[in-house]
C-alpha cells in the first residue's frame, strides 16, 4: 500500500502530519513578507489581532499571546503570586512542562492520581490539600476534559485558585464551556503537534479578570508601563509576530480540523472496540468536544503492539512510558513505585495512534486491520 501524499514519508500511516499541514504557505509568506517591509518584529498589529481573536473564539475576556505554553503556564501561576514553599495539585501524567511550570515558580508539585479516561480524578483532590496548597492544576490531557465542575467546587470551597493546562485543548469543550475557560487563568500552546500550529513555538494564556490581564501584559513585556518606566520585574514572554500571523490564518481552520480528526477517532473507537478487553478505549461523555491532541488506548503488549505497528510503517507513540513522579527529576518529591496506580498501569498500556486530520479512510482500515491481525 502507498500513500502518495505522505511521499516523503517513510510511514503508511504517519504521525507528523505538518508537511501536509503547511503545504501551502503561499498566503503565510505573503503576510511574512509585508512583516519584513513594516519591520514590526516585536508585538504590534499582529499580535493584538490574534489576541482578540481568540479571546472571542473561547469566550474570554483577554488573552495574552506568550512564546509557548510553558511559559503560559509559568506567567499563570506566577499572576496568581505561586511562590516558594507553596503546594500546587497537579496529575503525574502530563508533559513535561506541566510540573515543569510549578517548579520555576519555586513552588512544590503535589500529584493525585487519574481516572479510567486519563484526566485528575477530583475525588482525590481533598485528600491532597494540606495548609501549604495554594493551587489546582489539571490538564487536558490528551485534549479530553477532566470533571472540571468537580474541581472548581473543591477550588472554590479551599480558596484554592485553578490553572488549566489547556496545551491540548484548542477547540475543545467541556459541557459546552471551551476548555481552559473554568478557573481563573488557562493556559494554551500551538507547538507543532497540538491542535493549533505555527511554525515554531508559540502559546497563551486566557482570563475574564482585569487585574490579572493587566499583571500578566506588564510582567510578559519585561514589567515596562512604557519605554522608560518598570513598574515590576519583568520577563521577555512575547508571541513573535511571524507565528502571529501563522496563528490568524490557521485559527479559523480549527472547527474543521476537529471535525475530522473526530470522525477518524470514532472510526477508530468503533473498530477497536471489538478487541476489548485486550484494547480499552476510554469512555467519551457526550457533553466533551475533545481535540484528539493524543488518540490514546490502553492495551496488551503494549511494547510488543508497539513494535509491530512501526514494523507495518504505522507510527504509533506512547505518551509517556514514565510516569513525572518516577523520573529522576521528581526524586526528591518521595513518590515511589505504587504511589499512582492508575497512572502507572497506564504508562505501561498506553499508546497513541495517529488520527490527524489528514489520514485517509484507506490509511485508518489499514491501522485498524494491522491492530486486529495483532490480536488474532
Ligand atoms: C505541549 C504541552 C505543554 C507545553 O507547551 P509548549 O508550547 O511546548 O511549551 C504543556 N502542557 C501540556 C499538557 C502540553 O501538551
Amino acid at each position: 500500500m502507498s500513500v502518495d501524499k505522505f511521499s516523503n514519508s517513510e510511514w503508511i500511516v504517519p504521525y507528523n502530519y505538518l508537511p501536509e499541514q503547511f503545504k501551502n504557505r503561499n498566503d503565510i509568506f505573503a503576510e511574512w513578507e509585508k512583516l519584513a517591509q513594516s519591520s514590526e518584529f516585536t508585538l504590534g498589529p499582529k499580535v493584538e489581532e490574534f489576541q482578540k481573536s481568540f479571546a472571542a473564539f473561547v469566550g474570554a475576556k483577554y488573552c495574552i499571546a506568550t512564546n509557548n505554553g510553558t511559559d503560559a503556564l509559568i506567567l499563570a501561576l506566577k499572576a496568581l503570586g505561586i511562590k516558594n514553599g507553596d503546594e500546587v495539585i497537579t496529575v503525574p501524567n502530563s508533559f513535561y512542562a506541566t510540573t515543569g511550570a510549578i517548579v520555576a515558580c519555586g513552588a512544590t508539585p503535589v500529584f493525585i492520581d487519574v481516572d479510567a479516561r486519563y484526566q485528575m480524578d477530583a475525588s482525590l483532590l481533598e485528600g491532597a490539600i494540606s495548609s501549604k496548597t495554594r493551587a489546582i492544576l489539571p490538564v487536558y490531557w490528551g485534549g479530553a476534559a477532566p470533571d472540571m465542575k468537580a474541581i472548581v467546587d473543591v477550588a472554590n470551597r479551599h480558596n484554592l485558585v485553578v490553572v488549566e493546562d489547556a496545551c491540548m485543548g484548542i477547540g475543545g469543550s467541556h459541557r459546552g464551556v471551551s476548555q481552559g475557560r473554568f478557573g481563573q487563568i488557562g493556559a494554551f500552546s500551538m507547538h507543532p503537534l497540538k491542535s493549533l500550529n505555527v511554525m515554531g513555538d508559540g502559546g497563551m494564556l486566557v482570563t475574564d479578570d482585569e487585574n490579572l490581564y493587566q499583571w500578566m501584559l506588564q510582567h510578559r513585556n519585561h514589567g515596562m508601563k512604557d519605554r522608560d518606566h518598570i513598574a515590576m520585574w519583568g520577563v521577555n514572554m512575547r508571541l513573535q509576530p511571524l507565528q502571529a500571523i501563522v496563528a490568524n490564518i490557521e485559527l479559523p481552520k480549527i472547527p474543521e480540523i476537529i471535525k475530522n480528526r473526530k470522525q477518524n477517532a470514532d472510526y477508530l473507537d468503533v473498530a477497536l472496540r471489538s478487541l476489548a478487553p485486550r484494547v480499552i478505549t476510554p469512555e467519551r461523555k457526550s457533553y466533551d468536544v475533545e481535540t484528539y491532541s493524543l488518540y490514546m488506548v490502553l492495551c496488551e503488549d503494549r511494547d510488543e503492539l508497539a513494535k509491530y505497528l512501526k514494523g507495518k510503517k504505522i507510527d504509533a507513540k506512547i505518551h509517556y512510558p514514565i510516569p513525572l513522579h518516577l523520573q529522576e527529576a521528581a526524586l526528591n518529591l518521595g513518590y515511589k513505585e505504587g504511589s499512582f496506580p492508575n497512572a502507572e498501569s497506564q504508562a505501561k498500556n498506553i499508546i497513541t495512534l495517529p488520527v490527524h486530520q489528514f489520514l485517509d479512510q484507506r490509511q485508518l482500515r489499514y491501522m485498524a486491520d494491522c491492530i486486529q491481525e495483532f490480536y488474532l
